[in-house]
């Protein structure tokens, strides 16, 4: 018989490390396996860093609802834990009249998702407060901010490994069976092991699909489509010309190139969505003329020799190109039937911000908590 952990947790990002930690604080013996030789490979450090507000995401949504919760409990942790993080805020720009009637809607959306606190800026203030941006009109999100994504993780694995839990890297999940309440869980690629558990967790981010399409004994039908839309930076060498961050309206698959701020105070340009088929993280410099323009239409002045190619990073989603945005899928017994198991599927955007929220409705979904 294989050795028997109480739960397991598929995937060392920032979500299976999140989960990890509450399970373990709920004083639940937990391991997380990781296929890659450390932890936060891939979509957990291949994206903005944002702490979004929680503005875009359908009312009632899990987006709306975790991002929203998600956000204070983690400026709340990171003043708690020393994790590095500024509440820079961030202005959504409407650059011609054609994108006042979005402005509106975000204005609207936000209100109803519980944030309070947007402000409306003419022309003028916008210029006032950033001297670079040309726009019709401004929204400012005083609770948007920035986070050292890699920290969060660390603390995140420092409680985890103080409560007992662990993270074992180069361990790849291959098959599952699922067996009267208990799940034999294949692990390899080296040396390859079979251990069972009464709690099973696949946060393996873009992979979660194949996760689970490999569990015998799961619904298959149960399993949504991925889609994936491939995002590129740019970072602009020099000083930054922003102070806050500035977000043009959104577009097909992802926020619009942006500008964020990084912990050292430099600004980078993106993310862009470009729907792809296959994980791979070449940068296309050739997609540096869409950014110009892209970025031209809030910052005329541009110097375009100033950015620099940066990283790529992919987003798991659950809609495809011209679909409404899919929510998070978090599924459990109710979903699919099986007792102690939990899916997450599409966990793209906001799910930094949400983290710790998922985190918590994992354990309740788990364990049935109200
Ligand atoms: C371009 C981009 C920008 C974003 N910007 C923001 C932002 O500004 N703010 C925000 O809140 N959110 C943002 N997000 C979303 C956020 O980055 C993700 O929601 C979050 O990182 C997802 O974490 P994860 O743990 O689910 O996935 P991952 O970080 O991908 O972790 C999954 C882990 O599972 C492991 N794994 C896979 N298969 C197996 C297996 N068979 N066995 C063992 N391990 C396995 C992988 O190696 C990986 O380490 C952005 C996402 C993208 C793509």
């Amino acid at each position: 018989m294989p050795e028997k952990l109480d739960c397991i947790v598929i995937g060392a990002g920032v979500i299976g490390i999140a989960i990890g930690r509450r399970l373990a604080l709920a004083g639940r013996e937990v391991v997380i396996l990781e296929a890659e030789p450390n932890i936060g490979s891939h979509t957990s450090s291949r994206n903005s860093e944002v702490i979004h507000a929680g503005i875009y995401y359908p009312e009632n949504s899990l987006k709306a609802k975790l991002c929203v919760a998600g956000r204070e409990l983690l400026y709340r942790y990171c003043e708690d834990r020393q994790v590095a993080f500024q509440r820079t805020g961030k202005i959504i720009v409407a650059t011609s009249a054609a994108d006042l009637p979005s402005l509106h809607k975000y204005a609207a959306q936000a209100k109803a998702n519980g944030v309070n606190d947007l402000k409306w800026l003419s022309c003028n203030d916008v210029l006032n407060m950033e001297p670079a941006v040309r726009c019709e009109a401004g929204l400012l999100s005083p609770s948007t901010g920035i986070i050292d994504s890699h920290s969060f993780m660390l603390a995140l694995q420092g409680e985890l490994e103080t409560a007992n839990g662990s993270i074992v890297c180069r361990s790849r999940i291959g098959n599952v069976r699922v067996r009267d309440g208990v799940f034999d869980v294949d692990v390899g690629p080296d040396s390859p092991y079979t251990v069972s558990c009464g709690y099973l967790v696949n946060a393996a981010g873009l992979w979660a699909q194949d996760v689970a399409r490999n569990m015998t004994g799961f619904p298959k039908e149960c399993v949504p489509e991925l889609h994936m839309a491939k995002a590129h930076y740019f970072t602009y060498q020099g000083a930054s010309p922003f102070k806050r961050l500035i977000y043009p309206i959104p577009s097909d698959g992802g926020l619009g190139i942006h500008v964020t701020i990084d912990m050292n105070g430099c600004a980078r340009f993106g993310p862009d969505a470009v729907w792809v088929k296959e994980i791979n993280y070449e940068f296309d410099a050739d997609r540096k003329v869409d950014f110009v323009d892209a970025i031209r239409c809030y910052y005329p002045a541009l110097d375009e020799e100033r950015l620099s190619p940066a990283y790529t990073g992919i987003r798991p989603k659950l809609s495809g190109p011209g679909e409404a945005a899919a929510d998070f899928e978090i599924q459990s017994y109710d979903d699919h039937d099986v007792k102690g198991l939990v899916n997450l599927f599409g966990i793209e955007s906001p799910g930094l911000t949400a983290s710790l929220a998922i985190a918590e409705f994992v354990y309740r979904k788990l364990f049935h908590v109200t």
